[in-house]
Parts: C-alpha cells; structure tokens; sequence
C-alpha cells in the first residue's frame, strides 16, 4: 500500500489511543481507572443542551458560514470583551471543529515547507505533530534548569531565521504549570520586534488555582489586532466539559482569519450548526458553572498532590492550573520494571490497571502525567493501586475488582 512520506511520519495521538485501550478494557469488565484522558465528568452546561436541543428539533440544521455562525461569533466577541479586555471584529474571529483544529488552521495558514516552530517542553502532544503536517519543523525548548517553566533565554537560542511561530499553552498541559506575568510580557514583546507569531493556546485560562490569574497575551501588547503577532485559541472543550462538541475558536487579524476561512470552506465546509448553537448556549449561559468546575478541580489537584506526596521517590511540581500534574517518576525507570516511561505506563496498565500517559510524548522523559480531571476516588485509587505496583514500602496485597493481588515482582 502507498502511504505518503508526510502521513507515515504522523504519529498516533497517543491520549486518544491509552483512552480507547481503557474503554475496550472496562467493555471487558475490567476495573480499569483512566488517569489519563483530560476531561472534565460535568454535563454539557443546561443552556448549551437547550440550544442545541432547539436547532435540532427544527429540524432545519444547514452550512453555516465557514468562519462560524454570526449568533456564535457574537458570543466569542463578547467573550472576548470580558475575558480578555479585547474589543474584536466578527471578521477577526473564526470557529472551527475544536481548539485542534483551529491550531491546524493557524500553522496551516502561516507556515512555509521548512518553516520552524518553536514548541516549549513539556509540551502539548499535538503540537509537533501538527506542524509537521503543515510541512514545518518542530523546534522543542526544553527548560534548562529542570523546572516546567520556560526562560527567554532558552527560547532566544532557538530562534532561528526560519522560525515563524512560537506557541506558548498556559496553564500548560501537561505540566500545570501558570507561566509568569514577566514571562508572557517578555514573549509578547519580543515576537512583536521580531515579526515572529506567538500562538497562545488558551484552552485551560480559567482552570486556575490558589488565587492567581493566567495572563493573557493580549495585556502586553499595545498592537491592535491587524497588526499585533499575537493568535488566541480558545474553546469549550475544557472549560464547560464539552470535549465531545467539538468547538474552539481563533482570533487573529483579519488577514489570517480570512485566509483560514478559506482553508476551513476546503476542507470541512463548517462546523455542525447543531454544535455551534450549543456552544453559543454555553458561552451566553450562566458562567458559575465554570467556577463550579474549577474549584472541584482544584479539590482534586489537592488530592493528588496529598496522595503523591507519600510516594516513594515520585517528586511532584504542584500544579497551578489546568487537571493534570506531571510527576517525575524517574525513581523508577530505569528500574527492574521499566527501561523508559513507555513501559512504565504499559506495566501500570497491566499490573494495576491504571491509565496514565508517557511523559516521553510531552518531551518529558522519566515523567507521567496523570490526570485530575475524573472524580477523587479514581484519583486515590489510581494512586494507590501505582504505590502497590512500584513502591516495595507500599502493602503487597491490593484487591483490584474482587480480586486479591499479591505483588511479586519486586
Ligand atoms: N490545546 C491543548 C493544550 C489541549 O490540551 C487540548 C485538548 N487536549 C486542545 C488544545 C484541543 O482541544 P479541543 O478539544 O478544543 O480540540
């Protein structure tokens, strides 16, 4: 079979691949606890399930414009007032088929073949592979200093004449990590001297805890938006629990967005109208509920700090922001069990039956990045059932179901 040289070097998304393993799992009756996929448990908000219901039930559901309905729109520029203190034009924003596709659209619209982007480890594990698909080349930064948090200093000896875009996530998946004021407005201000796109993914910016604010890009620039380098990627997957609706959005220049409408009308003509009323009802409804679902995230992220702290070895960076936390599990791999934390995740799996993902596809080898964003007896069970299988101080008898396992391989 011929498979084009791009298409083979695009990797499997490997979240979505341990989430279809945990499910064919549990479809056979196993106890499986899945710490890896980031969703929130809430129901889509009533207001975007009243919306949508509403548009289906007439029965007239049609292309919208390809940049997304006017009404949806509407609320993103509205959103956009609020939340970013950012007046924007219909025609700088466009909606697409969730925050992924957005970001595809984005480096699809600037990159040249060759073109670099720059991508700051530990990173979201879409980003690179995106890029490549747009015949651009990942550049990953990796902190120097063993932190999660990048430095200019890093970024500045990465940049090259190829580079076109940086892509800045905070708070940041998987680390956690809330980037500093200082740092956003540095980044701001020097993609803006040197004409380099800074992408700000923004799809966690309200999931934030102890009391602090994730910056907004928008702040540190006093460009407008024709002119500013600045893209924003936001949409309603995280905050409002509404992965399976498939909305995000973009704001940008007109220049860009117009183009991106182009490539959008190619390619899936639009977003489901179905899904953009409802998350117009999401964006127009009763916003307490994203409150709501941050404080029971940040009850989690306590719990899973607790829990962590008395594990063995595992040294954990406390999340500020976001449902996931990436422990550094290098204590274990190389180890008896693991060589790298791909098998240390596939041991946990089999031996514990317990979902988490590589730090090796984050750019973050040794790590795990566990996810906080189901309920708090799955995070403590989670971690119980990985302290019996790694730790030799841990208990060596667990019931995982109604079976009563013994450790024996340590
Ligand atoms: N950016 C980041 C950092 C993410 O973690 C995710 C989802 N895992 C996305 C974008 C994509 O979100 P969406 O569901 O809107 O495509």
């Amino acid at each position: 079979m011929s498979i084009s040289q791009l298409a083979r070097s695009v990797a499997e998304s490997p979240t979505l691949a341990l989430n279809e393993e945990a499910r064919i799992l549990r479809e056979r009756g196993e106890p499986v606890i899945n710490l890896s996929i980031g969703e929130p448990k809430n129901k889509a908000p009533i207001t975007a399930i009243l919306s949508s219901a509403a548009k289906l039930t007439s029965g007239n559901v049609k292309y919208t414009p390809a940049d997304g309905l006017p009404s949806l729109k509407k609320a993103i520029i509205r959103y956009m007032e609020e939340n970013y203190d950012r007046m924007v034009a219909p025609e700088n924003v466009i909606v697409s088929a969730g925050a992924k596709q957005s970001i595809f659209n984005i480096l699809f619209t600037i990159l040249n073949p060759q073109d670099e982007v720059i991508i700051l480890a530990p990173y979201w594990v879409s980003y690179p592979e995106i890029v490549k698909m747009c015949y651009g080349i990942p550049v990953i930064v990796t902190p120097e200093d063993g932190s999660f948090h990048p430095r200019m200093e890093d970024i500045e000896a990465a940049v090259s004449s190829y580079t076109k875009a940086i892509i800045i996530n905070s708070p940041n998946n998987p680390s956690g990590c809330v980037f500093s004021d200082e740092f956003i407005s540095q980044i701001v201000e020097f993609c803006e001297r040197k004409k380099i796109y800074l992408i700000a993914d923004d799809i966690y910016h309200k999931l934030v805890f102890d009391g602090i604010k994730a910056a907004p890009a928008y702040r540190f620039t006093n460009k407008d938006l024709e002119s500013t380098m600045v893209i924003v990627v936001n949409g309603v997957s995280k905050l409002y629990g509404m992965t399976g609706f498939r909305i995000g959005w973009v704001v940008a220049s007109r220049k860009l967005v117009e183009v991106m409408t182009n490539i959008q009308a190619q390619t899936s003509s639009c977003t489901s109208e179905i899904l953009q009323a409802a998350a117009e009802g999401a964006l127009m409804g009763m916003q307490n509920i994203v409150e709501t679902l941050r404080l029971t995230i940040e009850n989690n992220r306590n719990v899973v700090m607790q829990e962590l702290s008395s594990f063995n070895g595992v040294r954990v960076i406390k999340p500020a922001g976001t449902f996931y936390v990436l422990p550094d599990f290098r204590a274990y791999v190389p180890s008896a069990v693991a060589k790298n934390s791909v098998e240390l995740s596939k041991f946990l799996l089999k031996k514990a039956l317990v979902v988490t993902v590589p730090g090796k596809e984050f750019g973050m080898e040794g790590h795990l990045r566990l996810s906080y964003s189901g309920s708090v007896k799955d995070i403590t069970t989670g971690i119980e059932r990985m302290k019996w299988a790694l730790d030799t101080q841990a208990p060596n008898e667990i019931y995982i179901g109604d079976r009563k396992l013994i450790r024996d391989w340590l």
